[in-house]
């Protein structure tokens, strides 16, 4: 690992140091280290403090005027003084969370072979079949604690987008250092390049990754069972974080792996998290009980039924059966509404298949089944119409109203529209996030179900107990502890997440709770200690310059 407090006479020495993005302070090395470091002449001779060279950073960077050449400035930033970039991140998160991830992320892996400076991470591509073990093994940190690895086929709702998708485990593991202080050192991104279906990018010269078909059937099955096996043989202590993989894989792999891995599928469990502290927090506005809601999901795939499987666990855990909690989810996929009378349904959806006649008409299906929460998780831009929202408002005082498709172009409908057509009565939030907005003279500050507030906090958590398998339990107890962090005051104005800024106390509380869940259900090998915060806190990263003479 980075050994931060290496003795001086141990560092990389000159020009070596500056190019060292883990070491390197840039204009903040001392006199005493310039001398010590044969650093004289290669530097200007002003030295600046961190918080100064920050100010410079957001000076330029407030200066660009365009989302993507503010997102390669970040990403340039990262590449040469890591903790510059995180003192940054942490202390900007608000600013920052937009550019590194959802939305921005998705314009910068669209255009990725474009805006290519320097790669980050490992790429693993077909190819590698046989010999993963060794690739593996070229990563130049023994240590790793959390890696996030995509295949590309589902990058946020923009569908697949090959090896370019590497920018979604590159900004979910900047998430986990800047929102749950994981060594940066300690992070590995990966890129399981097994092809691509978007003949664009078989077309494109710039494109970054083999421009083949994809892998199927045993062919990919075999590959991702070799990358599994060898990533536990090099780095046996590595949490894997399963991110972007489409429907037909995720929660297959996820069934596969969870209980003999450390693993989980983030767009599944993360999101379901996030969803179920939304809705346990929305009840302090609402005046509903968890069972009181019945949910309307608008796209039946790998963040719908996995939201719905924790909803349903919430209730178990409430006392009701898991059929009585069943029954309180519906949904509606690309052929109308899901019901036991359809033919050919597939597995995940058939739990949640009733007996109804089908029906294909939203308006339809909200006057008919009366939700009391419409969840968008379709991909399907603009698909809650005025009618569809004015309906919920019709039929409950405080409708919950949750567009939770990404980027912000595929959202089911704006803050706005959510706002006017429910005459301000509805309990928002969005995958993307969006600007405040007025209506009827009231302001709305739009929350954002930001799986940044649960993956972090879930990884510290299982990253600090070493428990052997990431349960479903963990996510629930994440879901309780997120929402349990709303203040009064922020449900007061509507609030049903606590401030971006907040997210690293949010963090830690999750993880506290999530290790104290492994020890209780025996899924660790040590005991946690009496001092768990403090523990916690020894082995947080903190975007500081260390003195190194
Ligand atoms: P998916 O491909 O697994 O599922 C999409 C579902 O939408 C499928 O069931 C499909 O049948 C359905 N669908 C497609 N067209 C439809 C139509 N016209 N009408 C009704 N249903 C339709 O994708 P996913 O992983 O479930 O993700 C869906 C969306 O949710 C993406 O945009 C993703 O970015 C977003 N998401 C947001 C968060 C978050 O904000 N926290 C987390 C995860 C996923």
């Amino acid at each position: 690992m980075v050994d931060y407090k290496r003795r001086i006479n141990e560092l990389p020495k000159g020009s070596q140091i500056l190019h060292e993005p883990l070491l390197n302070k840039g204009t903040g090395f001392t006199v005493r280290e310039r001398e010590e470091l044969n650093l004289k002449g290669l530097l200007p001779p002003t030295v600046l403090t961190i918080e100064e060279q920050k100010a410079r950073i957001m000076k330029n960077f407030h200066a660009k005027q365009d989302d993507l050449e503010k997102y390669i400035f970040m990403i340039a930033l990262q590449d040469r003084n890591e903790t510059l970039f995180y003192r940054t991140v942490i202390d900007e998160i608000e600013t920052m969370m937009p550019i590194l991830y959802t939305p921005v992320v998705g314009k910068a892996c669209q255009q990725y072979g474009h805006i290519f400076r320097r790669p980050r991470g490992l790429f693993i591509s077909a190819t590698d079949r046989g010999n993963i073990n060794t690739i593996l093994r070229n990563w130049p940190n023994p240590h790793v604690d959390v890696i996030v690895v995509t295949d590309g086929e589902r990058i946020l709702g923009l569908g697949d987008l090959g090896a370019h998708g590497m920018g979604i485990p590159v900004g979910k593991l900047s998430l986990y250092t800047a929102c749950a202080g994981i060594d940066p050192a300690r992070c590995l991104p990966i890129m399981l390049d097994i092809g691509t279906d978007n003949e664009e990018l078989h077309k494109d010269p710039l494109y970054i990754g083999i421009p083949q078909r994809r892998l199927r059937g045993s062919k990919y099955d075999d590959f991702i069972d070799e990358f599994m096996n060898e990533v536990k043989s090099v780095f046996p202590d590595a949490l894997i974080q399963f991110e972007d993989f489409a429907n037909i894989n995720a929660a297959r792999l996820l069934n596969k792996y969870r209980n003999d891995f450390r693993m989980f599928n983030d767009d599944i469990q993360g999101t379901a998290a996030v969803t179920l502290a939304g809705l346990l927090a929305s009840q302090r506005i609402t005046h509903r009980k968890l069972q009181d809601e019945r949910l309307m999901f608008y796209g039946a795939g790998t963040a719908g039924i996995g939201i719905a499987q924790l909803f349903v666990s919430a209730l178990q855990k409430n006392g009701f059966s898991e059929d009585e909690a069943q029954r309180k989810c519906w949904f509606i996929d690309s052929q109308g509404l899901v019901v036991k009378e359809r033919k050919r349904l597939t597995e995940s959806k058939m739990p949640f298949a009733h007996h109804h006649s089908p029906m294909h008409n939203m308006l339809g299906i909200i006057n008919t089944i009366k939700p009391t929460a419409l969840i968008g998780v379709s991909g399907q831009p603009q698909s809650f119409s005025q009618p569809v929202l004015e309906a919920m408002a019709r039929n409950n005082d405080r409708p919950i109203v949750f567009p939770l498709s990404n980027p912000t172009s595929m959202s089911e409908c704006t803050a706005e529209q959510a706002y006017s057509w429910t005459d301000g009565r509805c309990i928002f939030a969005s995958g993307s996030p969006f600007e405040p907005v007025t209506v009827n003279g009231k302001t709305f500050v739009p929350g954002q179900g930001n799986n940044a507030y649960i993956f972090p906090g879930v990884g510290l958590g299982v990253v600090v107990s070493r428990s052997y398998v990431v349960p479903d339990t963990m996510f629930l107890t994440a879901a309780e502890t997120l929402s349990a962090m709303v203040t009064d005051e922020s449900i007061s104005s509507g609030q049903i997440y606590p401030p971006l800024a907040s997210i690293r106390e949010v963090s830690k509380n999750i993880a506290v709770a999530v290790a104290r869940q492994a020890e209780s259900d025996g899924l660790m090998d040590s005991v946690i200690p009496d001092n768990l915060n403090q523990h916690i806190d020894k082995y947080l990263y903190k975007a500081v310059y260390t003195d190194y003479t």
